[in-house]
């Protein structure tokens, strides 16, 4: 099975070419994207989940066409956009089960749920404080935790390090070596950073201008350095 497979994909944002007709297939694991500012990264992923249409091509994700199936596909996703942006008021326990419900899990079972995940991304004992008390590193970790309260197949994390600090860093990116074994589940990291990738990824998509130069394993791509 294809974790994701891109055919001649095409997004356009007016005259800018976001995406310049993108084809790729790459197996289940943990998958860095990796390209700078710009560079095409959000859109990729946007487009993964259907928020995004594209004006050419066809996205699958889990053999699925996202086009078809637009909401099976995100009902297998975990979506951490990029950014910081939490509801300030609500506790990290409210702000986690909110998202299982959205998913469409009975309120009982988002609140079992939630409180799982938020144990294991460390925030066990702070799940009755509010948003707007966490440091960057922990709104990380909570919004982490509302991407996996679905019980996801699919993780797709948006520059998830930006803005931590090196323990911030170190801490998001244990969780994201862990996470596939642990759950099963597939990640897709964005960043701009390949040492995040070569300590947590077996897969690389390198993306610059809207192009994807490279999809596939790890090791060549580093071992060419
Ligand atoms: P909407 O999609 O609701 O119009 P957006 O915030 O996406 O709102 O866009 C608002 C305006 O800013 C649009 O003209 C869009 O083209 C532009 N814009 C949004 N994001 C970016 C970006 N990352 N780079 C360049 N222009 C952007
Ligand atoms: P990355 O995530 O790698 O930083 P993006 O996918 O956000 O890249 O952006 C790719 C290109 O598309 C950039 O040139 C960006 O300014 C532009 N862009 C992104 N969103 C919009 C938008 N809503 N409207 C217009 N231009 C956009």
């Amino acid at each position: 099975m294809a974790l994701i497979e891109l055919e001649g994909v095409e997004k356009r944002y007016g005259e800018l070419r976001a995406l310049k007709g993108v084809t790729l297939k790459l197996e289940p694991g943990r998958i860095g994207l990796l390209g700078p500012n710009g560079a095409g990264k959000s859109t990729l992923l946007k487009t993964l989940l259907g928020l995004l249409t594209p004006d050419h091509g066809s996205v699958k994700v889990l053999d699925l066409d996202v086009a078809r199936s637009p909401f099976e596909v995100r009902a297998r996703i975990g979506y951490m956009p990029e950014g910081d942006s939490v509801i300030p008021e609500l506790t990290a326990l409210q702000f986690t089960s909110l998202a299982g419900e959205l998913c469409g899990l009975p309120k009982r079972e988002a609140i079992g749920r939630a409180h799982q995940v938020l144990h294991y991304v460390g925030l066990g004992e702070a799940r009755y404080r509010k948003l707007g008390s966490f440091s960057t590193g922990m709104r990380q970790r909570a919004r982490l935790a509302q991407a996996l309260v679905g019980d996801p197949k699919l993780l797709l994390l948006d520059e998830p390090t930006s803005g931590l600090d090196p323990r911030g860093r170190d801490e998001m990116l244990a969780l994201i070596v862990d996470i596939p074994q642990r759950t099963g589940a597939s990640v897709i990291l964005s960043t701009h950073i390949l040492p995040d990738v070569e300590k947590t990824c077996d897969q690389v998509m390198v993306i610059a201008g809207g192009e994807v130069l490279y999809a596939g394993a790890l090791a060549p791509l580093v071992a060419s350095e």
